[in-house]
C-alpha cells in the first residue's frame, strides 16, 4: 500500500518542493497550508490521489481537524514533514509581542500540535517518521532574527525530547535545518551580500532541502538528528 505523508506548509517554497519529491517516489500527499487554493493547485498540480486541506497550524482544533480529513481521505498518517514557518526579522528592542507570539506560534507550538495529533496515529500504526523543518539560525544564532532563532533552537530540544520518548514506538523524528534557501521567505534578501559567507558561494534551492527530508523520512536507523542543508553557511557563523 502507499504511505501517507502530511506536508504542513506544502504550497510553497521547502514543502512544495518536499511534496513534490515524495509523490515521484509514489506517496499519497495531504499538503496542507492556510491558503487553500496554494494547496490546491500543488495537490492538483502532482496529479494522482492527493489531498488539499488548508489548516493553521497554530490552532489545536485546524490541526487534529486535519487529522482527522487526512485519515478519512488517505489513511492513517505514515510520515510528517512540518515546513510550515513564518518570521518577522527585527532586532529584539523593534519586535511586537504580536510579532514574538506569531513566530512562537507558527514555528514551535505548530509543530508541536501535528507532531501531538501525528504520534498519537503513529502509535496506534506501530510506526512512523517525522521531519522538522529548523533553521541554522536556531543552531548558531543570527542578530535580527533573536525570536524566529529561538522557535527554531526550541524545535531542536522539543524534537530530540520527542525523538526520546516514541523511539520505543519505532517513531524516529529528526530535524532538517537549512541555511539560505530561494523562496518567498528569502526573496527581499540582498543575495549578494550573503553568498560570501556561503563556503559553496550561493543559496540552496529548494529541491537541495527535499532530498534531505526524504533521506531522514526514510533512514530506518537515524532518529533525533539535526542535518544542516546550508551549504557549509554553519561552519563560518
Ligand atoms: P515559504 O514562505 O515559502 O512557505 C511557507 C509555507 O508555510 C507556506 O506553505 C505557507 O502557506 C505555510 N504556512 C505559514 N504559516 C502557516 C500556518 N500558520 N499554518 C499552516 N501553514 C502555514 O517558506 P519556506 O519554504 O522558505 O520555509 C519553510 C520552512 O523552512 C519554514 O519553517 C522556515 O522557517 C524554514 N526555513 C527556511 C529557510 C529559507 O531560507 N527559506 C531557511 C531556514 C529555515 P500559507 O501562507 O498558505 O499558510
Amino acid at each position: 500500500m502507499e504511505r501517507v505523508c502530511a506536508v504542513f506548509g506544502g504550497s510553497r517554497g521547502i514543502g512544495e518542493a518536499v511534496a513534490r519529491l515524495m509523490a515521484q517516489r509514489g506517496y499519497r500527499l495531504a499538503i496542507v497550508a492556510r491558503n487553500l487554493q496554494g494547496a490546491r493547485a500543488v495537490a492538483g498540480d502532482l496529479g494522482g490521489d492527493h489531498l488539499a486541506l488548508s489548516c493553521d497550524v497554530a490552532k489545536e482544533q485546524d490541526v487534529q481537524r486535519t487529522f482527522e480529513e487526512i485519515e478519512k481521505n488517505l489513511g492513517p498518517v505514515d510520515f510528517l514533514v512540518n515546513a510550515a514557518g513564518i518570521n518577522r526579522d527585527s532586532l529584539l528592542v523593534r519586535t511586537s509581542t504580536e510579532d514574538m507570539l506569531c513566530q512562537l506560534q507558527t514555528n514551535l507550538l505548530g509543530s508541536m500540535l501535528t507532531c501531538k495529533a501525528a504520534v498519537k496515529t503513529m502509535i496506534k500504526q506501530q510506526g512512523g517518521s517525522i521531519v522538522n523543518i529548523g533553521s541554522v539560525v536556531g543552531l548558531k544564532g543570527n542578530p535580527g532574527q533573536s525570536v524566529y532563532s529561538a522557535s527554531k533552537g526550541g524545535l531542536v530540544g522539543f524534537s530530540r525530547a520527542l525523538a526520546k520518548e516514541v523511539a520505543g514506538k519505532k517513531i524516529r523524528v529528526n530535524v532538517v535545518a537549512p541555511g539560505f534557501v530561494h523562496t518567498d521567505m528569502t526573496k527581499d534578501l540582498k543575495e549578494e551580500h550573503l553568498t560570501s559567507r556561503i563556503p559553496l558561494g550561493r543559496f540552496g534551492d529548494p529541491l537541495d532541502v527535499a532530498h534531505a527530508v526524504l533521506f531522514l523520512l526514510e533512514s530506518p536507523y537515524i532518529t533525533g538528528h539535526v542535518l544542516a542543508v546550508d551549504g557549509g553557511l554553519q561552519l563560518t557563523m
